[in-house]
């Protein structure tokens, strides 16, 4: 008889385990009583119930019945919940910078080159599986045609063609060019990136210059200053301080607009550079920043030793003609995504930088709708189309459950954003004292570092 009770409680324990498994793997959230901004259109929804269940938002409404299992995530009528942030131009590729995106409300990233395999083959598919926290992340592969400058060189069109099928391999979404490939190396690139399902995204090639490079199907310029470089400034004749003439806008503006091509529009990382040249006082008040804290050492000691300094350019005026470029695409309906070139821009921190991101391109007219879609709905929009992938970017039942709860509209107040009280990635939960926690963990691995120096 005991036999036969201990055989069925071992019975009962192992059904228990195997339900509890199911609903730990479908994990609901309910929050109740908040105003949802989602990103969609410009709206907003009062007093919603939204239930997320897995990784997907499965329904939104006033009157929607609460699940007993779910864990309630209550906005009191006042708080607001919006689509997680999304930076589309990174170098970051430790867990420590994964968590500081994740703690800034940022759960999308793409990496835009000089990524390890280490990080793409291993700690990218962890977070992404949710076994660590972090955003989603999105890889490119760094192509260049001269030691000179960045990535792998790549010199003929049999290499591009096996570089395209190694980094397909390795699980890199994208092939990012950088700037001095030739024609023939580019056009293999853009021809075996779009039968393999990588497409081309980055600089501008000198050698090729962006009309014909979106032409040939490159599907993201990854800084709007790639327009001075390879559009504005004719081939062959030497780049100056001087911005080109404001009437020459609409041009640029309709290139982007006849390949729908999207353009990061990184005003934030321009702008670092623009005020670090010559100065070696800003690249300090950028690290005496509380928020420098979280700045990996290695980071740290690049910023320190950066050759903007030693450069004597002046940048302003063209920082202005920036600004008018991305508003009159942003007013054109040109796809913009935010970008930040973090950490590999001295003052350009990760997650951090984001929402400086989000204040530039206030700061240049951008109404604050216009701003958090480069964040939102765009970057989403740019991956749904480009890699037939996940959706995200907005709040919309069968979108993927990223959001940020914030003490205010966004809409009011992009600011509200940099002080989420909670932040959900792929369905994961963590309010504000668990995001305080991974920061915290984060400073605490860097005060050991440097203990050592
Ligand atoms: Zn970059």
């Amino acid at each position: 008889m005991l036999r036969c009770i201990s055989a069925l409680s071992i019975a009962l324990f192992f059904l228990s385990a195997a339900v509890h498994a199911d609903a730990e793997s479908a994990k609901a959230t309910a929050f109740v009583h908040v105003n949802v901004l989602p990103m969609d259109r410009e709206h907003v929804l009062r007093d919603q119930t939204v239930l997320v269940r897995g990784d997907r938002i499965v329904a939104i409404g006033h009157r929607i019945d609460v699940p007993a299992d779910a864990t309630r995530v209550d906005g009191h009528g006042t708080a607001w919940l919006s689509p997680g942030l999304a930076d589309m131009h990174t170098h970051s590729q430790t867990k420590n910078d994964l968590a500081v995106y994740l703690a800034n409300g940022v759960t999308t990233v793409l990496n835009m080159g000089d990524a390890r395999a280490g990080f793409v083959d291993k700690i990218v598919p962890a977070v992404n599986r949710g076994e660590l926290p972090g955003p989603h992340v999105y890889t490119g592969f760094l192509v260049d045609g001269s030691p000179d400058y960045n990535g792998f060189v790549v010199r003929t069109q049999d290499e591009a063609r096996a570089f395209v099928g190694l980094a397909k391999t390795n699980g890199y979404d994208f092939i990012k060019v950088y700037v001095d490939l030739s024609p023939e190396v580019f056009s293999a690139f853009a021809d075996e990136g779009a039968r393999l399902g990588l497409p081309v995204i980055g600089h501008g090639v000198r050698a090729v210059r962006l009309e014909r490079q979106l032409e040939q199907g490159q599907v993201l310029v990854a800084h709007a200053e790639e327009f001075f470089y390879t559009f504005f400034t004719p081939l062959g004749v030497e780049e100056t301080d001087t911005p080109p003439e404001v009437g020459r806008i609409p041009a640029a503006v309709a290139l982007a607009k006849r390949h729908a091509t999207t353009v990061t529009a990184d005003l934030v990382t321009y702008a670092a550079i623009a005020h670090q040249i010559g100065h070696a006082e800003v690249v300090a008040q950028f690290l005496a920043r509380p928020d420098s804290y979280f700045l990996d050492p290695n980071d740290r000691l690049h910023w320190q030793t950066s050759d903007y300094v030693g450069k004597s350019a002046r940048l302003e005026a063209k920082l202005e003609f920036l600004r008018r470029l991305v508003k009159a695409m942003a007013d054109a309906g040109v796809e913009l995504v935010a970008g930040t070139d973090a950490p590999a821009v001295p003052g350009c921190l990760p997650g951090f930088s984001l929402h400086d991101d989000l204040a530039e391109l206030e700061a240049s007219g951008l109404t604050r709708y216009q701003a958090l879609t480069t964040a939102t709905r765009a970057p989403g929009a740019f991956i749904e189309r480009t890699k037939h992938g996940d959706h995200f970017g907005v709040v919309v039942t069968g979108y993927r459950a990223d959001l940020v709860l914030s003490a205010r509209n966004p809409l009011d107040s992009l600011a509200t954003l940099r002080k989420p009280l909670g932040v959900m990635a792929a369905g994961h939960w963590r309010d504000a004292a668990e995001l305080d926690a991974l920061k915290a963990r984060v400073r605490a691995s860097y005060r050991q570092a440097s203990a050592g120096y």
